[in-house]
């Protein structure tokens, strides 16, 4: 029989310590054991507290790992699929990608070196936790550092689909997570049974919505690209706007079917209306923005002070890099910042620390630099990081300039 590990205490100190929920502490520490944080404050009053600990001087910023709240990794393997022309849409990029999948010729292990080879490459980034969406089960990344959830992804728009699909769900374990795609690739009844199965046993439910105005189209009156695009997969006229169920708006829609919950991710929301917000904004669910999948596509942007303003801290995603060159947390933040230079960049990054955290319902663990979290943490180093004299350039300077290369996992 093993002995439990001693405590091996250890203090790092930063010009900057960045706890995302207090305000930004300069010439800051954070103290560890093995795994955990024991306590996060300035260094005079942590040299105190713990005077006879090993410290380390580590010379930029320290911050909490990022959380990528929304990516595919199974498709890491096709690489970057061209999105629509100037006179296309949303649909000829979704049947570019089905055309690719549906010809490649990859056996599984291809495909789950290529996801594991994205995994890692997230994980050099500085993610420590990632919600990776899939219709294939990759099983697990062992020697791979970064925290996956998992979450298997059913659609079906037709019955035949739908009853294919249930009967498939029945087969699983339940300890694997079902999610479904979005609301125009997938029935409202089959909806209604992934969400009701999550509520069950308690598991997260996360689904692409609003991403582009033809999904509105669809729902409201059955046209739109997706009308026909649907119409040549299974033969069949859209069902709607379906009878008795009010489809005006996509979150009313999915309300209605009682999809929107404190356990539910709304990815992408970039067309909501003012109502649909505040029905996300009540029911405690949560918003996942992708903006450099939504650049790449040309859907538009999202209405980001407004959803601040109802109290919404979204998570941030990456999406995969069928739709994502780049598919680096870093470049969505400065991304977003340039779209919406009003937001402070201190939201922007709390977006993809704690904003992500609470998302997936990690909080306990990740999102913030706070005692009894683990001990999974990012120094940020650089010659930019080196002169910034206060938290509003703190956060501007990691935001802007944060990237890939400044991350060194503590
Ligand atoms: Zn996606």
């Amino acid at each position: 029989m093993s002995l439990p590990s001693k405590p091996l205490l250890h203090t790092y100190r930063a010009p900057w310590v960045v706890p995302v929920v207090s305000p930004a502490l300069p010439d800051g520490a954070v103290v560890v054991d093995n795994k955990s944080i024991i306590a996060v404050g300035e260094y005079s009053d942590i040299s105190r507290q713990y005077p006879d600990i090993p410290v380390s001087f580590c010379s930029g910023i320290l911050v909490p790992a990022l959380i990528n709240s929304h990516i595919h990794l199974e498709l890491s393997i096709y690489g970057v699929v061209h999105p629509p022309t100037q006179t296309g849409n949303m649909c000829d990029w979704i049947k570019a990608l089905l055309q690719i999948r549906e010809n490649a010729v990859f056996s599984p292990g291809e495909i789950r070196a290529a996801a594991k080879k994205m995994a890692r490459k997230q994980y050099d980034s500085g993610i420590g936790l990632m919600l990776d969406i899939g219709n294939i089960d990759l099983g697990m990344f062992h020697s791979c550092p970064v925290e996956i959830h998992s979450l298997y992804e059913m659609l079906g728009p037709s019955e035949d689909a739908t009853q294919a699909a249930i009967a498939a769900i029945a087969d699983l374990p339940v300890e694997l997570s079902v999610t479904a795609h979005a609301p125009y690739s997938t029935s409202a009844k089959l909806l209604e049974f992934i969400k009701n199965r999550c509520r069950k046993h308690g598991q997260l439910f996360s689904l692409h919505l609003a991403e582009n105005l033809d999904e509105g189209l669809l729902l409201s009156k059955g046209t739109g690209c997706f009308a026909q695009f649907l119409k040549d997969r299974t033969g069949s006229d859209s069902p709607f706007p379906i009878p008795g169920i009010d489809s005006s708006t996509v979150v009313g829609y999915l309300q209605q079917l009682g999809i929107i919950d404190s356990k539910t991710i709304c990815v992408h929301c970039v067309h909501l209306s003012d109502e649909e917000i505040k029905i996300i904004a009540d029911s405690g669910a949560h918003v996942c923005l992708c903006p450099g999948s939504n650049k790449f596509l040309s859907v538009g942007t999202v209405r980001l002070q407004t959803l601040l303003d109802h109290g919404i801290l979204p998570a941030l995603g990456t999406d995969s890099i069928a739709s994502n060159p780049n598919i680096d947390l870093w470049q969505e933040m400065a991304l977003l910042q340039e779209e919406h230079p009003g937001v402070s960049s201190e939201n922007i990054f709390s977006m993809a620390t704690i904003g992500g955290a609470r998302a997936i319902g990690r909080e306990i663990e990740y999102g913030s630099l706070e005692a009894g979290k683990t001990a999974r943490f990012l120094h940020i180093q650089g010659v930019e990081f080196e002169d910034v004299a206060n938290p509003e350039q703190l956060f501007e300077c990691l935001v802007m300039n944060g990237q890939p290369d400044s991350v060194k996992w503590l």
